[in-house]
């Protein structure tokens, strides 16, 4: 059981001060509750699929994991990646912002030019971090090796600022060990209903090590350099590159949707 007397797990200085501090940026699973009249969610675990889910009225949050100064440098990121993408990418007054394209196979995605790619990154590696070294319900069967996360923390607390301006002129200099992962994060043109999507984590299929159903997106991780990954390479963010969103086709999402929301409820139908 953490405490205020437990150390923080990304600093390893501070003591864990911060309550109540979200697993998933809050920004990211706020439409999924619904109206905020009618706030219910469902809350399942990944490892007991077949059992019936709670509601819940709140992301996941746990206190004592983080101190308030890495808890502020979050938030930056966040803020910066909530401000630049979340609040734009669907926002037809934006869309110089965002430039479209179409693989050969029809992959859709958007090139977000004026979004960092190190933050972004830094962005991804905080949530894929959080989701790991939390108990919380959601997440507490999810864990990444030992050795990634100690490279994601490193990299993180290295560039460790709480002032945005402070953290881009950081960035101007190398991340140094830079982790490189493989990320797609995909999301939908647009959300028929959008508090049926799901907020929890999945074995991957193929060669991707583990994704992450974050309500409005979908993140593939894989950790490993499998050369299969290869044809994916375009879609892939990393540090050097702009960054990329992948969109899904609404009939697309919900048949991604409806086959996890399959495996979770087959046993037990909501009345
Ligand atoms: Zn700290």
């Amino acid at each position: 059981m953490r405490t205020s007397n437990s150390i923080c797990l990304l600093c390893q200085e501070n003591p864990a001060d911060k309550e109540n501090s979200h697993i998933v940026p809050k920004f990211m699973t706020k439409s999924i509750l619904g109206k905020s009249s009618d706030k219910r969610g469902y809350r399942v675990l990944s490892d007991r699929l077949h059992e019936r889910p709670e509601f819940t009225q709140d992301s996941d949050k746990e206190s004592h994991i983080l101190c308030i100064s890495c808890e502020l440098y979050f938030s930056v990121i966040e803020t910066y990646i909530s401000t630049r993408l979340h609040n734009r990418i669907w926002d037809i007054r934006h869309q110089e912002n965002f430039i479209s394209n179409q693989s050969l196979e029809g992959t859709v995605y958007k090139v977000c030019a004026e979004i960092d790619p190190l933050v972004f990154n830094l962005f991804l590696f905080s949530i894929v971090w959080r989701c790991s070294i939390t108990s919380s319900f959601t997440f507490s069967d999810f864990k990444i090796g030992e050795r990634e996360s100690e490279l994601i923390r490193v990299a993180l607390h290295s560039v460790k600022r709480t002032k945005q301006n402070e953290l881009i002129e950081r960035l101007a200099y190398p991340i140094n060990p830079m982790p490189k992962f493989h990320f797609i994060l995909a999301t939908a043109e647009y959300f028929p209903d959008s508090s049926m999507n799901l907020v929890c984590w999945d074995e991957a299929d193929n060669d991707w090590s583990f994704v992450l159903y974050l309500n409005e997106y979908i993140l593939w991780v894989s950790f490993d350099n499998h050369p299969r990954l290869n044809v994916f390479e375009y879609l892939n963010t990393n540090h050097q590159s702009n960054v990329k969103l992948v969109f899904l086709s609404v009939g697309r999402w919900n048949e991604v949707r409806e086959a996890l929301l399959h495996t979770i409820f087959k046993k037990h139908p909501i009345q």
